[in-house]
């Protein structure tokens, strides 16, 4: 039989995100019958574990996707199937990660199920990145395909900065063609996120608008309503500004802010996306506020100061909470601040990105506003996560026989338009990886163009020991990041601020 065959192999089978986000994006695809028809998934790590043994882990965090149009006792009946047939498609093999002879043995089992039918393997590290290489040299050599694709999909980190993430992507290029790596940035996978271009592009009001022009500035935060709890060996040696502003949000800047590209093919989005970040300056030391949670007691309840956390060093100055202005300097954007925000331990839980638009020259209504006309412009928001909606405010006249204004929103509440859950992004990134889809993983230049912006700022904040400012937990975040705002006349626009 000629027919080709998919195995999935999680490498890091035992850990977290494994458990969390691999298992169950793949089960949702097979629920969707969106797994081709012949496929295994094989779970990979040091730990021992029976097959049935990794089913029961896997089986706890599987939840099957709630469709309101549906009667749910009939969906959970035929759910409940779907889930025993896919993990009776689910095997365990223990190995170590530098061994080629352990690999080579996850060869012979992957071929057993492979039954002779051409195949494709695709490999997802989800292991610390000190082991990737291992791992990918393990992988290739002795588990790869002998007449499909072998794909591997890469975590961040991706580096700490240009150096070593060029030195992994030399090291991984050892073993690995460009187009065989998929590194990951989930949230490319976000629905949001894939919306920006369709919202941008395919209607008439917003591109013509998509400029210094018409925009005075762009927001781009991220917050977080917990610290690091106990998990911050990993983050300290990062922090924020790695964790999420280098990948996550410049991505989505990236995207927001390229030209049009020559099409939807992967190498078009891509290379407009390089042009934008080669045409950023990198950030400088003094348009960025770096900031650290403290304790704080509320209600009661002492929250714990980020050096509290057992795992991280008592003296550690890493930022868990970081502000930026960036600049692109081309034709389209030419002095429009791009502001980033992003901390961990604030009062709310969110990304969002905020486009604020300029004054209606000469407003016929302008007294109607007193003073503050900025509270008068209009604004789109695109909240990525949780409850996602993109909305426009506008200027509206209060009904009633008097000229009041105030400021309404267009609202596309998604949970109100659209009655299907929205599927995870790892979902998407998965499916895309198993279709050889690289639209929305990172090429390597873009990756080196991505460090390069942030790589002088990162020595230099730790060269000089730059002490972060401290912020209460679960408060709004340094004061220092409204001083940067104000300096390029912006003020944030958070959810929180709104009415
Ligand atoms: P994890 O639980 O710490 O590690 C996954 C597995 O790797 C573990 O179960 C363990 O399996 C093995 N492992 C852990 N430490 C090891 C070491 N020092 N040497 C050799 N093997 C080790 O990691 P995770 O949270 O699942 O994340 C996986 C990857 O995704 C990481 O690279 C992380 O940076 C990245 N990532 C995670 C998240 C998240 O939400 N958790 C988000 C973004 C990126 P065995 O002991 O059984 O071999």
């Amino acid at each position: 039989e000629n027919e080709s065959t998919v195995s999935i192999t999680v490498v890091g089978a035992s850990g977290d995100l494994a458990k969390k986000k691999i298992f169950p994006a793949l089960f949702a695809l097979y629920y969707e019958g969106c797994l081709p028809e012949h496929f295994t998934i094989c779970g990979y790590a040091r730990s021992k574990m029976t097959d049935a043994e990794l089913r029961n882990m896997v089986s706890r965090t599987l939840t099957c996707r709630i469709d309101k149009r549906q009667v749910w006792p009939f969906l959970l009946l035929n759910c409940d199937e779907k889930m025993e047939q896919f993990l009776n498609r689910c095997f365990y093999h223990s190995g170590q990660y530098d061994s080629e002879k352990n690999f080579s043995d996850l060869d012979k089992k992957l071929k057993q199920h492979e039954g002779g039918r051409v195949c494709n393997r695709l490999f997802y590290l989800s292991i610390p990145p000190n082991i990737f290489i291992d791992a990918v040299k393990c992988a290739s050599m002795s588990a790869s395909s002998g007449n499909g694709w072998t794909r591997v999909i890469v975590e961040k980190p991706f580096g700490r900065d240009s150096e070593s993430s060029a030195a992994l992507t030399k090291s991984l290029k050892q073993y690995l063609a460009e187009d065989q790596i998929f590194r990951i940035d989930h949230y490319l996978g976000k629905e949001l996120v894939e919306n920006l271009s369709v919202l941008r592009f395919s209607n008439l009001i917003f591109e013509p608008l998509w400029s210094r022009q018409y925009i005075r500035n762009v927001q781009l935060i991220f917050s977080e309503d917990f610290g690091t709890e106990g998990r911050g060996g990993y983050f300290d040696n990062y922090g924020i500004i790695r964790d999420i502003m280098q990948n996550h949000l410049l991505q989505i800047l990236a995207l927001f802010a390229m030209e049009t590209p020559v099409s939807l093919d992967a190498e078009d989005i891509r290379n407009e996306k390089v042009k934008v970040l080669r045409s950023m300056r990198p950030l400088q030391l003094e348009d960025v506020v770096v900031g650290q949670y403290k304790s704080h007691t509320k209600g009661g309840v002492t929250y714990p100061a980020y050096t509290d956390d057992k795992t991280v060093p008592k003296d550690s100055l890493t930022p868990t909470f970081a502000a930026a202005a960036l600049f692109i300097n081309n034709a389209r954007w030419d002095g429009v601040p791009f502001l980033m925000k992003a901390g961990k331990a604030l009062h709310t839980k969110s990304a969002e990105i905020r486009v604020q638009f300029r004054h209606v020259p000469g407003n016929l209504y302008n007294r109607n506003f007193g003073t503050d006309l900025d509270r008068a412009t209009n604004e789109l928001v695109i909240r990525v996560q949780p409850d996602e909606a993109i909305y426009l405010k506008i200027n509206n006249k209060v009904p009633g026989l008097g000229m009041r204004l105030d400021r309404s929103n267009l609202n596309l509440h998604y949970a109100a338009r659209y009655s299907k859950e929205i599927p995870d992004a790892y979902e998407r990134l998965l499916l895309d990886a198993i279709e050889g889809e690289r639209r929305l993983f990172i090429r390597s230049d873009e990756l080196d163009a991505a460090w390069s912006l942030f790589t002088p700022l990162l020595k230099e904040l730790e060269e000089k020991k730059i002490i972060p400012e401290y912020y209460p937990y679960g408060s709004r975040g340094p004061v220092g990041a409204h001083y940067l705002a104000a300096r390029y006349k912006v003020r944030w626009g958070d959810i929180s601020l709104e009415q």
